[in-house]
């Protein structure tokens, strides 16, 4: 499995993107980040996107991939979250208002993105990976996945607060390789952390205890930018020398 970091920032200003990351070639994980990144050709191998929940800055590229690939591709895109991400989706962007709804363009039968639910704590087959949705806490129904090919398994947490069902599976999974997860906020602003449903440094040491697993390589995003010096501070505060801050542009091959 490969891993690419197309954007790991929980905001965005110049050299800083929202979260989105490419598996493989043709499946996103989030997409907060796609087309500013990838070349045209690169966007049109895309298959699917998986969903953690519909805050903007894990959604807003859809609907601009979705316009530059269209009359490029012969099937659709797709859209794969829980039944009710997707139907904030639906409801809210891709509903002809905010945005063309390109479930039905350019044909019912034929459109350019497609939503694909599946069921918390249920595997989904998507090419040569699976994955499988485990609810988070934050503040909108959030869900982090354990994605698998034939060897490997990652965790990504999506957005979250303190929480407990993904920890428990990723303390079970015999071929985890990787853990995704987030921090952000500095430890000094843990309250506002809590109530957005978020983590600091010290808030992810916490929660990678319930994990167990000491020698997982555990990748940080979802930084806020302007707080970022002092995230990394904290971060090299908890003397953990498996947990890295992701950067844009980082690959990594598992
Ligand atoms: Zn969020
Ligand atoms: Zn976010």
């Amino acid at each position: 499995m490969r891993i690419r970091v197309l954007g790991c920032y929980g905001a965005e200003m110049p050299g800083y993107k929202t979260s989105g990351f490419l598996i493989n070639e043709n499946t996103l994980l989030d997409a907060g980040t796609v087309v500013s990144v990838l070349s045209v050709e690169e966007q049109i191998k895309i298959n699917n996107i998986i969903i953690s929940h519909t805050h903007l800055d894990h959604i807003k590229d859809i609907q601009f991939l979705a316009d530059n690939v269209m009359g490029k591709r012969d099937k659709p895109i797709n859209l794969i979250s829980t039944n009710g991400v997707l139907s904030v989706l639906k409801r809210n962007i891709l509903n002809d208002i905010v945005w063309p709804d390109f479930t039905t363009i350019p044909s019912k039968d034929k459109p350019i993105l497609k939503f694909l639910s599946v069921q918390e704590k249920k595997e989904l087959s998507i090419g040569e990976l699976t994955v499988k949705p485990i609810a988070t806490t934050h503040i909108v129904e959030t869900v982090g996945y354990v994605i698998k090919d034939k060897k490997n398994a990652i965790i990504y947490t999506g957005d979250t607060g303190h929480t407990e069902e993904i920890w428990k599976i990723a303390s079970r999974e015999s071929n985890l390789k990787a853990v995704f997860a987030e921090v952000s906020f500095p430890n000094k602003m843990a309250e506002l952390a809590d109530v957005s449903g978020h983590l600091t440094a010290k808030g992810l040491g916490k929660e990678l205890k319930k994990m167990g697993k000491p020698e997982i390589p555990v990748y940080v995003s979802h930084m806020k930018p302007q707080y970022l010096n002092i995230i990394e501070e904290d971060i090299s505060d908890l003397e953990n020398k498996k947990i890295k801050v992701l950067k844009q542009g980082d690959i990594i091959e598992l």
